[in-house]
């Protein structure tokens, strides 16, 4: 039986968004909310373009990427897999100044996880990293789950077979896939697949 689940970081198992708007607040002196659903989050908190390049200015350094929550449910059905002798194959698109931060902060968690740096979707930030479709195609997982529509079409080109989109409260970014189903959490979607 195949034992590799490999599984998206932010809004699968890293709550990027409360971590980036709290960290914005403080940078901003005031409180952000959520506005609508849009990918973008100068969109979604409704921030000038200066307003989102000063937080991004501040944000991009490994102590803001190193320390971003984890959601509990989607952390437990980790450490199950782990337990139950899955290999954990986290595909980040992270800058590159951040790989490490979130290697360590991954690997003081959940110890044996791999994190692989994948292509970031910005073409004004690219990291030079291989794709997510490249990575997947290598390593032939059983399972892959991603809050954007973007990666699980390339998750569907790579031929994994249980294929999930985590909703992480947006809109997906981008045009839905007929026939993947969207769930709010991680582990549910290893609940439904038999993985947990
Ligand atoms: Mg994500």
């Amino acid at each position: 039986m195949n034992q590799i689940i490999a599984i998206d970081s932010d809004q699968v198992l890293v709550d990027f968004v409360s971590g980036w708007a709290h960290f914005a607040s403080t940078v901003l002196g005031r409180e952000i909310h959520s506005l609508n659903t849009a990918f973008p989050l100068h969109i979604r908190f409704g921030l000038t373009g200066s307003e989102s390049n000063r937080v991004w200015t501040a944000f991009n350094c490994p102590e803001a990427w190193g320390n971003l929550p984890f959601y509990t449910g989607a952390a437990e059905a980790v450490r199950e897999l782990l337990d139950n002798g899955y290999a954990v194959h986290v595909v980040t698109s992270v800058p590159t100044l951040a790989l490490d931060a979130r290697r360590q902060a991954f690997n003081r968690t959940f110890p044996g996880i791999v994190v692989h740096q994948a292509e970031s979707l910005h073409t004004n930030h690219p990291n030079d990293a291989p794709s997510k479709e490249t990575i997947l195609k290598t390593l032939k997982p059983a399972f892959y789950a991603d809050d954007r529509w973007p990666h699980i079409r390339e998750a569907i080109n790579a031929g994994v077979p249980h294929i999930y989109r985590i909703s992480g409260a947006h809109d997906g970014d981008g045009k839905p896939v007929s026939g993947i189903t969207v769930y709010e959490s991680l582990e549910i979607a290893l609940k439904v697949s038999g993985f947990l």
